[in-house]
């Protein structure tokens, strides 16, 4: 393997541009051991790949919450704990912009649970 030069330049394929090789990442698979693209063109090609495959993403997470409860369950339970001020700020936050929402979802709640008492009455 070649000596990294920090001092030398690498052409991006995507935007053309000469940047420091420290603006790529490494990648095995290539012969000279860099990915073709800087690292900006690759993170915005990956945002423009979310937001045109959005549902397809969402559709292979969905999937992937089904077949993997347990993983998934567990990998949250240690995310709420270790980020247990961020989980509560984003509540608080959730609960702010769903205000209606939410009061609506208890509005129902109650409402199925008197109906459900009045059924047993009956
Ligand atoms: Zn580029």
């Amino acid at each position: 393997m070649t000596e990294l030069n920090l001092d030398a330049l690498k052409e991006c394929t995507t935007c053309g541009e000469f940047k420091p090789y420290t603006e790529f990442y490494r990648a095995k698979q290539y012969k000279d051991g860099w990915r073709t693209q800087c690292k900006k063109c690759i993170s915005e090609y990956n945002k423009l790949y979310r937001l045109a495959n959005r549902k397809k993403l969402l559709e292979h997470y969905r999937f992937y919450r089904l077949t993997n409860k347990e993983q998934v369950a567990e990998s949250q339970r240690l995310y709420q704990r270790a980020n247990k001020e961020k989980v509560a700020e984003s509540k608080r936050l959730y609960r702010f912009a769903n205000k209606e929402k939410i009061a609506e979802y208890q509005r129902l709640y109650r409402l199925k649970i008197k109906r459900k008492g009045e059924d047993e009455r009956r």
